[in-house]
């Protein structure tokens, strides 16, 4: 379903530009475009949900095909041997500001943990 209004929602039907690092039926992922991180992909759900506290047992092979998606672009693009972060920030706390759920796909550096 796309929500009138969410960025993310037009990033996936292609209404605002995205520079995309790979895509299938269910989701698409694209550069950051503020990285944080020498690499810095996000991966979205096609269809809209609001964030990670709004998912239900409805979104599970979704959420799983996300997380599967994260690990295949590092093995892809390079990067799984020496590491990475995967990140999905929820609500106000966790640092949310799109609220069209999305995983961080970050690295090319060493992160820190705890982070900020
Ligand atoms: P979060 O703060 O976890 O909600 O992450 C939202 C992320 O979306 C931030 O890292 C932004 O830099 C990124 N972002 C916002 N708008 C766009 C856009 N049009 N294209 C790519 N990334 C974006
Ligand atoms: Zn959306």
């Amino acid at each position: 379903m796309k929500v009138d209004d969410c960025i993310f929602c037009k990033i996936a039907a292609g209404e605002i530009p995205s520079t995309n690092v790979f895509e299938d039926d269910v989701c698409v992922a694209f550069n950051d475009l503020s990285p944080q991180a020498p690499e810095h992909i996000l991966i979205i759900p096609r269809d809209h949900i609001d964030s990670l506290d709004k998912a239900d047992a409805s979104n599970k092979a979704p959420l799983g095909h996300l997380l599967l998606t994260a690990a295949e672009i590092a093995r892809e693009k390079g990067f799984a041997e020496n590491g990475y972060r995967v990140v999905i920030n929820t609500n106000s706390d966790g640092g949310q500001t799109v609220f069209h759920l999305h995983v961080h796909l970050l690295a090319g550096r060493p992160f820190v943990f705890p982070p900020g």
